[in-house]
């Protein structure tokens, strides 16, 4: 299939069911989706509704159940054995007996990488994330905010096209999620990458993405698909601006929608 191939992430009627104590939960339902080289991808919906799920079935950490899904044109296996994506947890994961560059390096050393390349790769990932300075630090000595920026450095340092990202910024206040979704932004720009983007904010989906898929649970599966028109020149103010609400009042209708059968 010719548009696949062009994908980086490409989902056909993929569908994940875990087997439980319980009887089956149906995580995933006949998804179908693209993301384009260079894409800024928001998955946004409800807890449960196999936004992490769907993370992991790329990362190949679940097996899917049925349907096809391709990252770079290959198998998940595939895609993980040449490291064709970074991964973003939603607690930053940080070891905390490692300094920040020994985290960083971490990854680095297990794929061995001479010493001179991980110094190099740490100096260039701390620039892009500015944590410079910060290297001989502790991940407790570093604020939230420091510590998931820290977790981002690690998940480029390798350099790979794709970056999964799971609720990257769920547990910092306001404030500091807005910095960094501005950072966030620059740094896509700035390094041509491809973002996978699991939130359960609104205006953070529509701030950052060039496309958001909306999902609702039980059985997972998506609602709708908004491809953004928004600038890519997105100054913080643009949240206030009758375009932007307009797609924030899209996704909102598209939430519901998925909460038709309330409980
Ligand atoms: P989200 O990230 O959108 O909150 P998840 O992908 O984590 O949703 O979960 C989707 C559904 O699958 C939920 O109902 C969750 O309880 C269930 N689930 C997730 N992981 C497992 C697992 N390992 N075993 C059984 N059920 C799971
Ligand atoms: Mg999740």
């Amino acid at each position: 299939m010719t548009s696949s191939a062009a994908s980086v992430v490409s989902a056909r009627d993929l569908c994940l069911t875990y087997e439980t104590n319980d009887g089956p939960v149906h995580a995933l339902s006949n998804v179908d989706l693209d993301v384009k080289k260079g894409d800024f991808v928001s998955f946004i919906g409800p807890s449960g509704c196999g936004k992490t799920t769907f993370l992991r079935v790329i990362a190949d950490l679940e097996r899917k159940t049925s349907g096809d899904v391709t990252v770079n044109g290959m198998t998940p296996d595939e895609a993980r054995k040449a490291r064709a994506y970074g991964y973003v947890f939603q607690a930053p994961a940080l070891y905390p007996w490692r300094t920040i560059e020994k985290n960083i390096a971490l990854p680095l050393e297990i794929m061995g990488y001479a010493k001179a390349e991980q110094a190099k790769r740490i100096a260039q990932t701390l620039d892009l994330v500015n944590l410079t300075g910060f290297e001989r630090k502790f991940p407790w000595q570093l604020s939230g905010g420091m510590q998931q920026r820290a977790s981002i450095a690690r998940a480029l340092a390798f350099d790979a096209d794709l970056l999964l990202m799971d609720e990257p910024f769920g547990a910092l206040d306001e404030i500091v999620r807005d910095h960094l979704n501005e950072q966030l932004l620059k740094l896509w720009k700035r390094t041509n990458k491809t973002i996978c983007f699991v939130t359960h904010s609104i205006p953070e989906a529509v701030y950052l993405s060039t496309k958001i898929v909306v999902m609702s649970p039980r059985p997972g599966r998506v609602t709708d698909i908004i491809e953004s028109t928004l600038p890519l020149e997105r100054p913080l103010g643009i949240r206030e601006t009758p375009e932007f609400l307009e797609i924030a009042h899209r996704v909102r209708e598209g939430l519901h929608a998925g909460h038709s059968y309330e409980e």
